[in-house]
């Protein structure tokens, strides 16, 4: 009898164990979905910022250009070797891609997804079959579109070529024709920079990405353009903005040279190409008295807006990207400069020829 009670209580105590055991495995797996959840709202919302404000009226409001420089280049690599093979991949496309599967982080991106995606194109799927079920794939194609269309294509560029006369000659190319924002041969420092705090003026954040050099280093236009401003501003001190021939990107140049800021072709209207000099590295700005040098360091400050409409361009939603993994890679292509004693400019080198340029050129004449 005892021996049967002590049986049935051990009973009950081993049930009230497995209980306990169950419960808590319960437990650990509602807490586990909670977190769950949570974590990818707060993905959800860290990717989109601006909630459900995202588009309005079918505008992009938001853009957090979080690629990574492994994805830029590995993407860039795949665009430029399909060229003239049977299946041309788009690197705006794939990055689209792989941004859409990963709600915009890059922070556990690896090239074999590039690999993959390549493969299954090669292999003759279309992106349209490939991204019929990311829902984000067309904003991220439109937003990153905006950012890199300017980048990749077909051009003629001059090359040293001893054999002849002029010591240059033309090819025809394919491949990056936008230029790092510092000339050939002149060093630079950078830092992924963008949101930090400025204090001139206003609390505000850093809306570009700060290019350490020695004052009167050449400054290269990035992109082909025309000059939208030239002249002061009292953050940037002498500055230059650029946009771009779509209309989709602004860059801004800041912090000029003192008593030298600007190429002397340059005005308000000109048209520049991709690799041309348009101005010289300084320290100007934080003042409103014109030509003051109140920056500490000598450096470029490099901004790019995208303006997906005219109404974004001077508004409360400036949408301002972080260029810094861009300028890594432009750094791939630098513009060789010589100076010309007489006016003291510096000029490029090798001229380029990009074909939506030379039709503007063209007009002009
Ligand atoms: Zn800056």
């Amino acid at each position: 009898m005892r021996l049967h009670l002590a049986t049935k209580t051990g009973v009950l105590h081993m049930y009230v164990i497995i209980g306990r055991r169950k419960m808590l495995l319960s437990l650990i797996i509602i807490v586990l979905c909670i977190s769950l959840v949570i974590s990818s709202i707060a993905i959800h919302n860290l990717v989109f910022a601006a909630g459900s404000s995202l588009y309005k009226d079918g505008i992009i409001q938001w853009v957090d250009f979080n690629v990574s420089y492994e994805a830029l280049e590995k993407a860039m690599k795949l665009d430029i070797e399909s060229y003239g093979k049977e299946v041309k991949l788009d690197w705006i496309e794939m990055l689209a891609y792989c941004a859409a599967k990963n709600g915009g982080n890059f922070k556990r991106f690896k090239t074999s997804q590039l690999d993959n995606l390549a493969k299954q194109l090669k292999e003759g799927k279309t992106m349209e079959e490939l991204t019929k079920d990311l829902k984000y794939y067309p904003y991220y194609l439109e937003a990153y579109s905006a950012v890199l269309s300017g980048f990749l294509g077909e051009f003629e560029i001059e090359v040293k070529d001893e054999a002849s006369e002029t010591g240059k000659k033309w090819i025809k190319k394919y491949g990056l024709k936008a230029f790092c924002p510092i000339a050939k041969n002149y060093y630079f420092s950078h830092y992924d920079d963008f949101g930090n705090k400025r204090d001139y003026g206003f609390t505000r954040k850093h809306l570009g990405n700060d290019l350490m050099g020695s004052v009167g280093t050449p400054i290269i236009a990035v992109e082909s353009g025309i000059v939208e401003a030239l002249g002061w501003n009292q953050y940037g001190g002498w500055r230059i903005g650029i946009r771009s021939l779509d209309r989709k990107r602004y860059y801004y140049y800041a912090h000029l040279r003192q008593n030298f800021p600007y190429h002397k072709d340059l005005k308000e209207g000109s048209i520049v190409k991709a690799g041309d000099v348009i101005g010289y590295l300084g320290r100007t700005g934080y003042s409103t008295k014109e030509n003051t040098n109140n920056i500490k360091q000598h450096h470029l400050h490099f901004g790019m807006q995208l303006v997906f409409d005219e109404s974004q361009k001077e508004s409360n939603n400036e949408i301002w990207i972080d260029v810094y993994n861009i300028v890594k890679l432009l750094s791939k292509n630098k513009s060789e400069v010589v100076k010309n004693p007489n006016t003291k400019d510096y000029n490029r080198v090798y001229d380029i020829k990009i074909p939506e340029v030379e039709a503007i050129l063209n007009q002009q004449q």
